[in-house]
């Protein structure tokens, strides 16, 4: 019997230690195509050569390409531009999939970005906050840094996916198990104030809301599930943009219940295991899975 092919979009890779990365990787292990996507041209080089050479390793192992996994293609997507989002999904998209797996369907899409403007992740030291109050760091939030921080953190979840909606397959009958998939990633911050996360917390509530927004329409619609994995701290380029991000993730590590955060691997086997919808999770939908060692399940003192 001919095996399924199936195809992802992971939308968020930076360089190698990027989340999304991870995620790509894990979906290749399990047998999908996977197409990737960076921000812009400043980052092509390096993902470029991330490619190439994950490419020669597999075939240098002897698995070869096809044996390990499926395609791994790389594409720019700019999500605060809706023309960036359209080129992707009407022409660079189905270019790939019709020269590559001769599909026209992609069976997982991978959100894995965030943005807030550099100045208010920074410790305050504008006249609109308290210097002696280290901490009031969301107050000084202007309005364009909100709606920026908005935009690409929540909303580009909204955008991707309806544009992406014509490629994600359609259940036939309520028994189908076989749909596709939304998944995001998300932090603690959405529900708890944590220290220097700033306008990112409210970005993150509202993303989180967006998957449960969208698993409700999606779900009888098109059989679409949509999900969001709440990653611990882990050392990325997003996450040096956190202040003090060392501490938080060792006092993290120190109080989850494990005693250990999560290792990006792990992230993205639960972003694989929550997109392939194999082994019951074909049956969660509009959830947030936590990969954190346990922290978010319990007080800190
Ligand atoms: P990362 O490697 O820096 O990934 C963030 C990605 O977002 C980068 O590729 C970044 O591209 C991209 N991005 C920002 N603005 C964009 C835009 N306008 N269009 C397209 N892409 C854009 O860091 P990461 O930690 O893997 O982050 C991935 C996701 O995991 C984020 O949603 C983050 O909040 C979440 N997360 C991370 C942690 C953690 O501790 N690292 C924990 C929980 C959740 P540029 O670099 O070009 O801006």
């Amino acid at each position: 019997m001919e095996k399924i092919r199936r195809t992802a979009l992971v939308a968020g890779v930076a360089n190698g230690r990027s989340l999304a990365w991870f995620s790509a990787i894990s979906l290749l292990k399990k047998g999908y195509d996977v197409i990737i996507t960076y921000q812009n041209d400043r980052f092509e080089p390096t993902v470029k050569k991330m490619v190439e050479s994950y490419q020669k390793e597999q075939i240098k192992s002897g698995n070869g390409i096809r044996k390990c996994g499926g395609f791994l293609k790389y594409l720019p997507c700019d999500v605060s531009c809706d023309n960036s989002i359209r080129t992707l999904m009407t022409e660079d998209v189905p270019k790939v999939l019709h020269e590559s797996s001769k599909t026209e369907r992609i069976d997982a899409i991978v959100h894995s970005i965030a943005h807030a403007p550099p100045e208010s992740m920074k410790q305050s030291s504008s006249s609109t906050t308290n210097t002696n109050e280290p901490s009031l760091q969301l107050v000084g939030t202007s309005r364009s840094a909100f709606q920026t921080t908005h935009d690409v953190s929540s909303y580009s979840l909204i955008a991707l996916t309806q544009h992406a909606l014509p490629y994600l397959t359609t259940v036939t009958t309520t028994t189908d198990t076989d749909t596709s998939s939304v998944t995001a990633l998300t932090y603690l911050g959405s529900t708890r104030a944590a220290p220097h996360y700033n306008v990112m917390g409210p970005a993150k509530a509202s993303l989180e809301a967006v998957v449960r927004g969208l698993a409700s329409e999606l779900g009888p619609a098109h059989g679409v599930r949509v999900n969001a994995v709440s990653a611990g701290p882990v050392n990325t380029l997003a996450a040096r943009g956190v202040q003090d991000f060392t501490n938080l993730k060792q006092r993290t590590a120190e109080n989850a219940p494990l005693r250990r955060n999560a290792n990006p691997e792990e992230v993205a086997d639960v972003v694989a295991y929550l997109s392939h919808g194999e082994e019951g999770a074909g049956a969660i939908t509009g959830q947030v899975v936590y990969v954190d060692g346990g922290f978010s399940s319990v007080v800190a003192v």
